[in-house]
């Protein structure tokens, strides 16, 4: 008798269950009805205005169905999530990659290209850490070591960074990644699950996105604009949280504007983080290359801060693939578990001659020479007819162009191929088509003349 009750139940299970896929099913078409329809009108895909109306009546709905509202929030918006990508919204490779891309192609059939668009530095790393690395090819430095990374590096980027912002972090605080990128797509994937909401602001690295969105997340964008010299809207970060967030992402000096955040604004954002109990997640790559000192989100406890920092702008070290992580012992244990699961370790001889970098002082020389460029590069831009902050901090300038309907990918890829001078689409940031990044930290004599044909293009107006 019970074994037949728990049939007839478990039928009527299965029933529900797939009816939940039908459902689904036919929510997906008609999101994709409306996504055909909003790009025949030219609408954006995403409605945040909508987005936060449902999320309203999820919450009554739940209640009134005796539902634990995080799970419904996480459901719908993984429906939401799905909605997007059946839209064509997720998984868009910004322009800047195809352009990337073709730039390169050029070079291979002999074309040489004027790269201003790729976070190249165009100093490379030191002649003192090349030559110090040969001795690290030994066998000693060969094998595997420990996931977390060498206690010596681990210790001297410690001790500087305590040093630097008056904190007493341990080596357990820290974990040495496969650059900059993996710190940040292991800070994501391990504190992340499907569903949850992940704030970022806009203009940024598109990586942030399709890290986020991989891992399952559902992505809140908050847009800065020039006009408000690239400040965040507090009140539209509060809004936008809901029971559903889990990480804010901060990057300071910002790629592509190099806006840095001052203390009163990382004040708040830290406030509203730790009232929300959400993680902040806080990429400093560019820290070293700023021109008005620097001031760090470090600075305000490390509870809830995952921050992010890389050797490959700092020393031009981008091939070798040094990053790390700082934050909370668990947190810290987690990227460990996932660095000991997928590459092992970072190579011994690398952190090696990362140890040594870090005591170089070359920092401040690839400083003077980004200030040098980024004095000459205001001049040029200057004759063109555009306008744009002053960085900041970082490895490029970010301007919008003065022209009506101006479309920077397609002026992107117009240059490219007539001029043979790449430069960064904004659209592939955010929803900043009328603006350009360029890399201001190449050759000075190849970016005058990169941007110098770049400002004559613009004032053709072609
Ligand atoms: N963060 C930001 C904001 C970046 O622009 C970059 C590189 N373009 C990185 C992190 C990561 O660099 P890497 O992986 O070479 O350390």
């Amino acid at each position: 008798m019970n074994e037949d009750e728990i049939r007839k139940l478990r039928r009527r299970i299965d029933k529900l269950t797939f009816k939940i896929l039908e459902l689904m099913a036919e929510r997906k078409k008609l999101a994709m009805e409306i996504g055909e329809i909003k790009r025949k009108m030219g609408k954006p895909i995403i409605n945040l205005t909508r987005e936060k109306k449902l999320t309203q009546r999820i919450h009554e709905q739940s209640i009134k169905l005796g539902l634990n509202y995080d799970s419904a929030l996480r459901i719908l918006n993984i429906l939401v999530s799905e909605g997007r990508e059946s839209q064509g919204e997720k998984d868009r490779e910004p322009a800047f990659y195809r352009i990337f891309r073709e730039a390169k192609e050029m070079d291979r059939r002999g074309n040489k290209v004027i790269h201003l668009e790729i976070g190249e530095p165009g100093y490379g790393p030191p002649e003192t850490v090349i030559s110090k690395l040969k001795g690290y090819l030994v066998k000693k430095y060969m094998t595997y070591t420990t996931p977390m990374g060498i206690e010596e590096l681990r210790k001297a980027i410690i001790e500087k960074v305590n040093s630097r912002y008056n904190l007493n972090l341990g080596t357990e605080n820290i974990a040495i990644t496969p650059g900059g990128k993996f710190a940040v797509y292991a800070a994501i994937t391990t504190n992340l699950s499907p569903g949850e909401k992940v704030v970022i602001f806009d203009p940024s690295w598109p990586i942030y996105r399709l890290i986020a969105e991989k891992a399952g997340g559902l992505i809140v964008n908050i847009e800065t604009r020039i006009e408000d010299n690239w400040e965040i809207d507090l009140s539209s970060l509060e809004d936008v949280i809901d029971e559903s967030t889990k990480l804010i992402l901060l990057n300071t000096p910002n790629n592509p504007t190099g806006k840095m955040y001052r203390k009163r604004e990382l004040d708040e954002i830290n406030e509203i983080a730790n009232r929300k109990n959400l993680l902040l997640l806080s990429d400093e790559t560019y820290s070293e290359i700023t021109f008005n000192g620097m001031e760090s989100l470090l600075e305000h406890g490390y509870q809830n801060i995952i921050y992010v920092n890389s050797f490959s702008k700092t020393y031009g070290m981008t091939g070798f693939r040094l990053g790390y992580v700082i934050a909370n012992k668990q947190i810290i244990q987690r990227i460990k578990n996932l660095i000991s699961l997928s590459i092992t370790c970072v190579p011994p001889f690398i952190q090696k001659a990362a140890l040594y970098a870090l005591s170089s002082g070359e920092e401040e020389k690839y400083r003077l020479h980004i200030r040098k460029n980024l004095m000459e590069a205001r001049g040029i831009l200057s004759e063109a007819p555009v306008e744009f902050k002053a960085p900041d901090g970082g490895l490029y300038i970010f301007f919008r162009v003065k022209r009506n309907k101006f479309n920077s990918a397609n002026f992107a890829e117009k240059l490219l191929l007539e001029e043979k001078v790449a430069v960064a689409p904004g659209e592939s940031f955010g929803n900043y088509n009328e603006f350009i990044r360029v890399n201001i930290s190449g050759n000075f004599e190849e970016l005058r003349k990169g941007l110098k044909i770049l400002a004559r293009r613009l004032r053709e107006n072609q």
